[in-house]
């Protein structure tokens, strides 16, 4: 199916809705407007039909890949299961209709349950405060690490390097980077976790935190975390969590117990938030009481026999987010949090470790994990070099999936990993559904030798077939000419 462009579709005059003549007669705004505020040039939207309309965003609908459609193996970003009662329970009125500035006294429900919330994560994580504010994974770790600058600030110690270990989410560089810290890459060791001799060495009066994710981006755990605790802590620095694979610890081990002083929790990953699309999402941030004191304002309080917002918060690094955070999403990982309980939750965490464990084991031995063969947590990182060898890499192998009715794992993160393949089946698929996919892996790899065009030109089936991807990144067209000036031909050249 060719679906057009809606520009495409537009012709002149054409309308999805005709209103009738204002009653007063016609007011011209350009009569009060500041003229600096009047547009000199049409605004160029498409002239379409209701008709048009609908078809072409139905037309879209039917092209889309999500978890509602099939399996969705992503790597990293964990697309989970999000039971629907969420969603029905973040639409009910008492939530979706307030507004954030309603007296406080008015909004006492949804007061309760932030309050509740930041109180289960809280324990969830092993952490003494919890803020609700950041909307994000990335943002909660902005949210962090400001945190610990204003933190070593104030005692004193201002300290100017933050590590990360080579298998880092990109995220984590770019976070410190944004707070004004030298960033400082610590090597992996051949277990797949932190060398501990290198952290030793990088470890120093200038060390502000390291920050770490557990299990890693390989889906390995950290076996070695207490050690490397013990360590950044007597180097006086701190250590951050990084919580986007959370979901393979829950109720298991707590970040708090491993000896991290900061968390984020992507809630949008672990907490039942559909995601993908581009949000909303939520990334909460926990800390050990020594920091709370820094957490952005303002702070839900009990006060006055109800819930209130403190504002006088002397140390606070301020506001990360208008008002409270993303409260939609807030509403679903509440509902999830009690409908599942600590024994439901724990019992996320190991149907996701099994899930992931029973897809690696048959995908062996074609298909091999990267640098440590031992059991994963959540996720499994597969590199394709082998198969590299015998004529088709990762994104051969990922555009293949395609035709068979799959969404592809991530490819080439870690970056650790030479043609990675990073795999995370969510916890709630069946045995049947992890063995089709399995035997779709297993069929592109005799392909590989058998047919090799069908790798080559993959994806068959899709409207967009392969991409130039350097093109795509470098000549990106982000806005679409209507009405071509006379003489000009309509673009498809870079720039537009
Ligand atoms: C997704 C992810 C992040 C960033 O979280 P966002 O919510 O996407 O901003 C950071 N680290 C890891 C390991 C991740 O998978």
């Amino acid at each position: 199916m060719d679906v057009p462009l809606i520009f495409e579709r537009s012709r002149a005059g054409r309308r999805g809705v005709v209103l009738p003549p204002p009653e007063n007669g016609w007011v011209n705004p350009e009569a009060w407007l500041p003229p600096e505020l009047v547009r000199t040039a049409p605004l160029g939207l498409p002239e379409v039909s209701e008709q048009d309309v609908v078809r072409h965003y139905t037309q879209l609908s039917t092209l889309n890949y999500g978890v509602d459609t099939g399996f969705y193996p992503l790597g990293s970003c964990t697309m989970k299961y999000n039971p629907k009662v969420n969603d029905w329970a973040a639409g009910l009125a008492g939530f979706a209709d307030l507004h954030p500035l309603q007296p406080e006294e008015t909004v006492q429900g949804v007061l309760t349950l932030l309050a509740e919330l930041e109180g289960g994560l809280a324990e969830i994580a092993g952490m003494d405060a919890v803020t609700l504010q950041p909307a994000a994974g990335a943002h909660g770790e902005l949210t962090g690490i400001l945190m610990i600058k204003a933190y070593l600030a104030a005692r004193g110690d201002p300290r100017t390097t933050v590590l990360v270990p080579d298998s880092a989410h990109g995220t984590n560089p770019a976070t410190a980077t944004m707070a004004g810290f030298q960033v400082r890459e610590v090597p992996s060791n051949a277990r797949g976790g932190v060398d501990v001799g290198a952290l030793r060495h990088a470890l120093g009066p200038d060390t502000a935190a390291l920050m770490l994710t557990n299990p890693n981006t390989l889906g390995l755990f950290e076996e070695d975390i207490l050690e490397i605790a013990d360590l950044v802590h007597a180097a006086g620095g701190l250590l951050y969590y990084d919580g986007a694979n959370a979901n393979a610890i829950l109720g298991r081990v707590r970040p708090g117990d491993m000896g991290f002083d900061v968390v984020h929790l992507n809630l949008h990953k672990t907490f039942s938030t559909p995601h993908g699309g581009g949000g909303p999402g939520s990334g909460p941030v926990g800390v050990k009481a020594p920091l709370a004191p820094f957490l952005p304002g303002p702070r839900l309080v009990k006060q006055n026999g109800g819930w209130g917002w403190n504002y006088r918060l002397p140390q606070s690094i301020g506001k990360v987010r208008s008002y409270y955070g993303n409260v939609g999403v807030l509403v679903r990982a509440y509902a999830y949090l009690r409908a599942q309980g600590a024994a439901g939750l724990r019992e996320v965490a190991d149907m996701a470790v099994l899930n992931a464990n029973y897809l690696l084991a048959r995908l062996g031995p074609q298909y091999q994990t990267a640098i440590a063969r031992r059991p994963v947590k959540h996720e499994f990182v597969i590199s394709a070099v082998p198969q590299k060898h015998r004529g088709a890499r990762a994104l051969d192998i990922a555009k293949r999936l395609i035709d068979y009715g799959y969404y592809p794992p991530t490819v080439y993160f870690p970056l650790v990993v030479e043609e990675a393949m990073m795999v995370e089946p969510t916890e709630t698929e069946s045995k049947e559904t992890l063995d089709r996919f399995a035997d779709a892996m297993l069929a592109i790899d005799r392909e590989i030798d058998a047919s090799p065009e069908l790798l080559a030109e993959a994806p068959h089936g899709t409207v967009v077939s392969r991409m130039d991807e350097a093109r795509a990144a470098r000549q990106p067209r982000l806005v679409w000419e209507t009405s071509p000036r006379p003489g000009e031909a309509r673009g498809n050249q870079g720039g537009h």
